[in-house]
């Protein structure tokens, strides 16, 4: 079994040098050594793709192992891909159409359900791509706007806060052509760890040290975050407010956003809770829903706090009394303490009664695990069209259409409305490392477009091109099973089954 060699028109020089022109940085590579992306590599004068070219088996035991394609192969006793197996061609390994003047690395055609389709398949090399990354946390990391940092470069900002979560935006392509040299590097570096499921410590500029890694707790100044907010204080306050009533007299959930107090919140009203004299600090947004009682930080709620009594004032003498009891709490149940006004009206912390530690639990319970996602964002309405049709703006139109689906490794995406294919995917639904780079620098991801074959000649395509999959057994290649949950690209839901 080779690996599959990258072009037939390689240019050599006399002592074993061969150029490899899959990105612009046009590589000469000695005998046996790879190229500056390591993707490509000379083996015996002869340019090889390094990596090898994955296809997915859609398999009903679905956490089944990779099986190298040789190996498969052998068991299959020569038969080397049958046309009508339930496998798709991804772009991961396949090569590139760069310099964008011949056809896709692959046109594969396929009969299914008796409907002749066809997916073509290249690695893209993104100039215009990043990352958008969910943290969730309560935890503040940093003001909207400050600048991210990995290894002290500028790779992308704090953009907005979102329930129960914070979201950077990394990369792009300012970052990664705008800056010097360095920012450009790190911020691909960055992009490709993050993209291939690797940690990657991120500094915010007047916030906190975060480390992501996608579909992993995220860690915030060193300590892992558990749970994600079961709500906003006031939502908290509205959720458990009928499991607090005769069990105590006030309630605070204290959230950097909206701090809920029970009394005076709606839920409480109905309820019939009396007035308890509290007064809060904070603007008073409406009843019961108090915004900016502290200031952001990562103590409680999200707030700079580590006494939660530091957002109360003093309470009404007209209405309080001595012996009222308080308790308060944070939106993940992660801080708690229940008090008891003395005879000058201040609370006073006491033993949490049974029924307050259970409500606590049943807090927690109720927030999800915290986990970083991330989505790998990309332009795909570019060069990379000339290698499926040699009229581009007709694949454009064709997935606007929806008569073209796009994958990115197998995995389904979202195409942005608008100008373009400009397209997001949950890194966690890609095989393993389908990520690579070209120091150019510039992220390489797969994309698939696959369509019916009579829409792929009506739209331009490279129909001399197209070959059964069948024809591509004699290089190597990884069968790796189709991911529990992943839409199978072939499938009827969505393009480009929508006329039927
Ligand atoms: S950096 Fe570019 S030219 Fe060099 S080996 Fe990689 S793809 Fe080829």
């Amino acid at each position: 079994m080779t690996l599959q060699p990258a072009r037939d028109d390689t240019a050599h020089t006399a002592d074993g040098k061969v150029r490899c022109d899959a990105c612009p940085v046009t590589c000469w590579i000695r005998p046996g050594l790879a190229g500056a992306c390591d993707r490509y590599a000379n083996r015996d004068g002869e340019l090889v793709r390094v990596d090898p070219h994955v296809i997915l088996q859609r398999t009903l035991d679905q956490g089944g192992r990779v099986v190298p394609f040789s190996r498969r192969a052998a068991e299959w006793a020569g038969e080397i891909l049958s046309d009508d197996a339930p496998l798709f061609v991804t772009a991961i390994g396949a090569g590139t159409t760069y310099p964008d003047y011949k056809p896709a690395p692959f046109i594969v055609s396929a009969e299914v359900d008796g409907v002749d389709m066809v997916t073509v398949v290249t690695e893209g090399i993104f100039s215009y791509c990043g990352v958008k990354v969910k943290v969730d946390t309560d935890r503040w990391l940093g003001p909207e706007q400050a600048t991210v940092r990995a290894q002290g470069e500028a790779v992308g900002h704090v953009t907005t806060g979102e329930y129960g979560s914070q979201m950077l935006s990394l990369g792009g392509v300012h970052h990664l052509t705008g800056g010097s040299k360095k920012e450009g590097r790190v911020t691909c570096d960055t992009l490709l760890e993050l993209s291939n499921g690797k940690p990657v410590e991120l500094v915010v500029d007047g916030g906190s040290t975060i480390v992501v890694e996608a579909g992993k707790p995220p860690v915030i100044n060193g300590v892992p975050e558990e749970r994600m907010r079961v709500g906003c204080g006031s939502a908290t306050i509205g959720i458990f407010a009928k499991q607090w009533l005769g069990k105590v007299d006030e309630v605070v959930v204290v959230d950097d956003h909206i701090t809920g107090v029970l009394s005076e919140h709606q839920s409480g009203k109905v309820l019939g809770i009396p007035p308890t004299g509290i007064r809060m600090k904070g603007r008073r947004s409406t009843p019961g829903r108090y915004f900016q009682v502290a200031e952001p930080g990562t103590g409680w709620g999200g707030t700079d706090i580590s006494d939660p009594l530091s957002i109360l004032g003093a309470f009404d003498p007209a209405v309080a009394r001595p012996g009222l009891t308080l308790f308060m709490v944070s939106t993940t149940g992660e801080h708690a303490a229940f008090y008891r006004l003395d005879e000058a009206l201040r609370p006073v912390e006491a033993a949490m009664p049974a029924a307050l530690r259970a409500s606590t639990e049943r807090i927690k319970e109720n927030c999800e695990p915290a986990l970083s996602t991330v989505l790998f964002m990309a332009g795909a309405g570019g060069s990379l069209r000339a290698g499926v049709t040699e009229n581009p703006v007709r694949l454009t139109r064709s997935v606007k259409d929806t008569l073209t689906r796009v994958t990115c490794g197998g995995a389904p995406v979202y195409v942005w409305p608008g100008g373009g294919i400009t397209f997001m995917v949950d890194v966690t639904r890609l095989p393993a490392n389908a990520f690579g780079y070209v120091p150019t620098p510039a992220l390489v991801a797969p994309i698939e477009f696959t369509l019916r074959l009579d829409d792929y000649a009506a739209l331009g395509g490279h129909m001399d091109h197209v070959r059964p999959l069948s024809t591509l057994g004699e290089h190597e290649r990884r069968l790796v099973p189709q991911l529990p949950g992943n839409t199978w690209p072939f499938g009827r839901e969505g393009p480009p089954w929508g006329r039927e």
